[in-house]
């Protein structure tokens, strides 16, 4: 039998969960699923400037695992803005950060300081 996915930490869900293309009857477009995971990469790399490599350490998961996820996310939202997809975030293998989410940034934060100072 399969193994069940490892889930992946996410420590943001977002405010709203549905986008698209203004000005257009929503019953009318088509929908994309982005998942909540996929959207973590997108916040951690292209949002936060995290490498995939920080992304999978924050997210417990592989480099290969968030590299294909990220890669699923971005194709995501390409397709969204150029064929006018709704895009609906919800779902995925996710398990929500218990921690104090400040916290879980400051292991990065204090490596980029003293990465900074040593050049
Ligand atoms: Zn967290």
């Amino acid at each position: 039998m399969p193994r069940p996915p490892k889930p992946r930490t996410v420590c943001h869900v977002p405010e709203y969960f549905v986008y698209g293309p203004k000005g257009k009857k929503a019953n009318s477009l088509d929908r994309l699923n982005l998942m909540i995971d996929e959207l973590e990469t997108l916040r951690l790399i292209d949002y936060l400037g995290y490498t995939q490599e920080e992304a999978a350490d924050q997210m417990k998961v592989a480099r290969t695992t968030v590299q294909r996820i990220y890669n699923d996310a971005r194709k995501k939202m390409a397709t969204s803005l150029i064929d006018g997809k709704i895009i609906v975030i919800e779902g995925g293998e996710v398990a929500l950060c218990e921690d104090n989410c400040e916290k879980c940034l400051e292991p990065l934060r204090l490596r980029r300081r003293q990465g900074r100072r040593n050049l």
